[in-house]
């Protein structure tokens, strides 16, 4: 079994989530008392907040490329950024470091690829729904149709994140308020939804919704046990 490494806190209410995941998945498939190997480096998210809102991309990438390097000397043999948004960087993470980076928008693309959807919605951060460097991979690496809310919709979504779900709080207004842009989005032709922000499949569920549900989180989790198991 290889040593995964895990950049989190971004925010920890998803972190534990992928920590959960894969143990739980180590322990499927090698069962009893097998657990995953992993290193984690947890940032303060209001830091790291801050500059992604202050447009500080620079700021924000030295702080990803230092905790790769990080979990990279602890042990690990691969590294997961355990959040969307946070790929902005991906590429400088990968350059600084001498392990993969295990990208979660490929893991992503190849669950979308399984379920045989071509045309999908993406549910995210403003940064994720806007920039190019998730939907562009998406589209040109992946050959998906990639759809987004319009632009009330994005802050609505944009604003549940940050100011509920990374604290922790999961209303329900929130979540009937998601289904709607769901549902406007799949009217239009989404013939699926990427939970395209770790914190999202906290809020909905594949249960929520009429169409194949992506959660960001499980299928980056899994992809990094399949990876550690290889
Ligand atoms: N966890 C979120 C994501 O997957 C948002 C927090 C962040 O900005 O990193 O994008």
């Amino acid at each position: 079994m290889h040593t995964i490494g895990l950049i989190g806190g971004m925010s920890w209410e998803s972190s534990i989530e992928y920590y959960r995941i894969i143990n739980e998945e180590t322990r499927r498939h090698l069962g009893g008392t097998h657990s995953a190997k992993s290193v984690m480096y947890s940032v303060d998210f209001h830091e790291i907040e801050a500059m992604q809102h202050r447009d500080d991309w620079d700021s924000a990438s030295a702080a990803m490329v230092e905790a790769a390097r990080c979990v990279q000397l602890g042990g690990a043999e691969c590294v997961v950024i355990c959040t969307n948004t946070m790929h902005r960087m991906a590429n400088e993470v990968q350059a600084a470091i001498d392990i993969p980076l295990l990208h979660i928008a490929d893991a992503t693309a190849a669950a979308i690829g399984v379920a045989d959807v071509t045309s999908v919605a993406l549910l995210g951060t403003r940064f994720t729904m806007e920039h190019d460097f998730y939907r562009g991979r998406l589209q040109e690496l992946h050959g998906l149709d990639v759809r987004i809310p319009n632009a009330d919709d994005r802050t609505e979504v944009h604003r549940v994140i940050y100011e509920e779900l990374v604290l922790g709080e999961v209303e329900p207004s929130s979540r009937a308020r998601y289904l709607e842009v769901i549902s406007s989005l799949v009217n239009e032709g989404a013939e699926g939804v990427i939970a395209g922000c770790t914190e999202i499949e906290l809020l909905i569920t594949a249960d929520d919704v009429e169409v194949p549900f992506f959660p960001t989180t499980r299928i980056h989790a899994e992809a990094a046990v399949e990876w550690a198991l290889s």
